[in-house]
């Protein structure tokens, strides 16, 4: 069977899948230390979703005057991770951020600038001067388009180092050898249908988030996580996947981002009262509030009926009463955003808004050298060779049960740079890449096959939406344990269906979107069972995981990462402990607290 489709075969020192802002800051570091790189993308480099981030990235450079210091960064990421992120890993990230963000403006960053001529830095939620004091201009942004600034800058230099590029190619599923070890990739071109066995002696996953698991997000189409799903099949174990961040400001009701730097230059939000409720629930920084804090405030306000609009369900951001040359200078996309997708003029009127499902804290676990992490009960801190996962995917962790804003694009460049360093590190000049054995990449393909005839009674699209209702409905902002499983038996109800009815029409192997949203959707899956059990199983609030039911922290019983795997189906659970330990002693570890703002 596998015989009637074309393979080739390619070598390399290195294969990173996914060109985001993660996948591009690691190929042109790979690149640029003499290593053979592939970069392997289902869309266009420019196209990944890093493209719409808004608000900016962090770094305490301290170029607006408020004397910030890594430090604080540092504090306000292990309080705004409710003590859930790994401190050596912090550490290293917000030390780090000042060199890979003037890295960035030298290879060419278009950021704004204050009137010295230095990069402009706003205010975001949860960043502060002092250890909680007052808020911190600490998120370097291009206007409100330092996604797009960044990735176009990482690609041109990606190309600039000659990274070799192959782009939209659709990555099925690790090689992994007898011993464990990552030996390559097996992708389909979906341009000429032709599929691909890439050999390397490391394998980098980028392949970003699985927002597209909900109903409403605020991420692309093309963030199903598919890296993640990989790792499963793998029979590796996933992180955390209980911590899905909600953005408190999605347009109403679309979904669309409107970026926390609205509320960094001065916005605010009101109930049907008329009421600015942050003063309530955040009294020190009000809605500079972490986002986990601010999206419960709006989801309370709702559900005790004080909502706007004919159905009281949800809230206003203001913005009407800013300098309208400042909103068109600072935030000129999301403002277009209000119009198109509220018919708002935000210069005028305030902009209807709602929590939507935003970012995966959870991913594929690594350590802070961008290696992914086996975490067994006698080595928690286990290698898989060959393998490294880094960005929204993975889980270093840095953002524990929440992230901050400004720190994803971030842990990017971190990381992207860290994991370049490291494979430098590993790969040494003798070394040749293994050759693939023939049998390699066979059950992807066996896979592909089956898939592409299938003629159940059920669309792909008809799945979906019943997967993205089930987790919206039942895996959100506030969580039950009896919404939780019946959310949980909705989604093994509709994992079954796609295993047993799914149903393509086109049998084709270019340009195959049936074929590929078919393949998505697989993943997708996989990360809603992991995500809804790991919801369950863990019996406390924390971050952005709200349990009605435990609604306190539990220090003693659950500061530890959950570490899932899933087979056939089923779905396993064991415990790697958090790091409360620094990585040098240039700063003392952040005793956990009460998370107050
Ligand atoms: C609207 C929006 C605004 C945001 N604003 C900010 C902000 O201001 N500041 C901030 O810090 N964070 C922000 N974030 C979060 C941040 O942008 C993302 O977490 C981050 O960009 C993810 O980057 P990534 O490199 O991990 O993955 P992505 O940028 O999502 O890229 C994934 C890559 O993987 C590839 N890929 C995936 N699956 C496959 C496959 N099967 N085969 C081949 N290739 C594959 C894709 O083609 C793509 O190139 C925002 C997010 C959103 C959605």
């Amino acid at each position: 069977m596998t015989k009637e489709y074309k393979i080739t075969d390619h070598t390399y020192d290195v294969v990173i899948v996914g060109a985001g802002g993660g996948g591009l800051r690691a190929t042109l570091g790979m690149a640029a230390q003499g290593l053979s790189t592939a970069s392997i993308t289902k869309v266009f480099p420019t196209r990944s979703h890093t493209v719409a981030a808004q608000g900016g990235i962090s770094a305490a450079l301290d170029n607006m005057g408020d004397g910030d210091n890594w430090r604080f960064h540092m504090y306000d990421t292990v309080k705004g991770s409710d003590w859930l992120g790994d401190q050596d890993a912090i550490e290293y990230m917000c030390r780090n951020a000042i060199p890979a963000v003037i890295e960035l403006e030298h290879m060419g960053v278009p950021f704004s600038r204050t009137k010295e001529g230095k990069i402009y830095q706003r205010k975001f939620g949860g960043h502060t001067i002092d250890y909680g004091e007052f808020p911190a201009q600490r998120s370097c942004a291009a206007a409100d388009k330092t996604g797009h600034a960044i990735l176009h800058t990482l690609y041109q230099q990606s190309l600039k180092h000659r990274a070799q590029f192959f782009n939209e190619f659709f990555v099925l599923d690790l090689i992994m050898d007898d011993e464990g070890v990552c030996r390559g990739v097996i992708a389909w071109n979906l341009e000429d249908g032709t599929l691909h066995r890439f050999a390397a002696h490391i394998v980098v996953l980028a392949t970003g988030g699985y927002g597209r698991a909900y109903l409403s997000c605020t991420s692309a189409h093309t963030c199903t996580g598919d890296g993640n799903a990989m790792i499963l099949r793998a029979g590796l174990p996933l992180q955390d996947m209980e911590f899905v961040q909600f953005h408190p400001t999605g347009i109403y009701p679309a979904g669309c981002l409107m970026s926390e730097g609205a509320r960094g230059e001065g916005g605010y939000l009101t109930n049907s009262e008329g009421e600015q409720f942050m003063e309530r629930y955040a009294p020190h920084v009000k809605d500079l509030a972490s986002r986990d804090v601010v999206s419960r405030a709006i989801q309370i306000e709702i559900n005790e009926g004080r909502g706007v609009g004919p159905l009281k369900d949800h809230v206003y951001l203001h913005m009407e009463h800013l300098d309208p040359t400042l909103i068109h200078e600072r935030l000129p996309g999301i403002t277009e955003t209000a119009r198109i997708f509220a018919g708002v003029d935000a210069t005028k009127e305030p902009i209807p808004v709602l929590p939507t499902v935003h970012y995966n804290m959870g991913g594929i676990p690594t350590n802070h050298f961008a290696e992914v992490v086996n975490s067994t009960d006698q080595n928690p801190e286990q290698v898989v060779s060959g393998l490294m996962a880094i960005g929204e995917g993975a889980c270093v962790s840095v953002h524990g049960a929440n992230r901050l804003g400004t720190n994803s694009l971030l842990d990017l460049i971190v990381f992207g740079r860290a994991a370049a360093y490291r494979a430098k590190e590993i790969i040494s000049k003798e070394k040749v890449v293994k050759p693939l054995r023939p049998q390699d990449g066979k059950e992807a393909i066996e896979k592909l096959n089956r898939l592409r005839q299938a003629k159940g009674s059920l669309k792909t699209s008809e799945i979906r939406l019943n997967m993205q209702r089930a987790m919206q409905t039942h895996c959100a902002v506030f969580r039950t344990q009896d919404h939780l499983e019946k959310g949980l038996k909705k989604i093994k109800d509709i994992t079954v269906s796609y295993q047993k009815d799914i149903q393509l029409n086109d049998r084709s192997m270019i340009w195959n979107s049936d074929l590929v949203e078919a393949l998505e959707l697989e993943n997708l899956l996989q990360q809603s069972l992991v995500t809804i059990q790991s919801a369950l199983n863990r019996k406390e609030t924390r971050g952005a995981h709200a349990r009605e039911d435990y609604p306190e922290r539990d220090d003693v019983h659950w500061m530890k990462h959950t570490v899932v795997r899933l087979k056939e189906n089923e779905v396993s659970f064991s415990y790697r402990p958090v790091h409360l330990y620094t990585l040098s002693t240039e700063v003392e570890v952040i005793p956990p607290a009460k998370r107050v703002y």
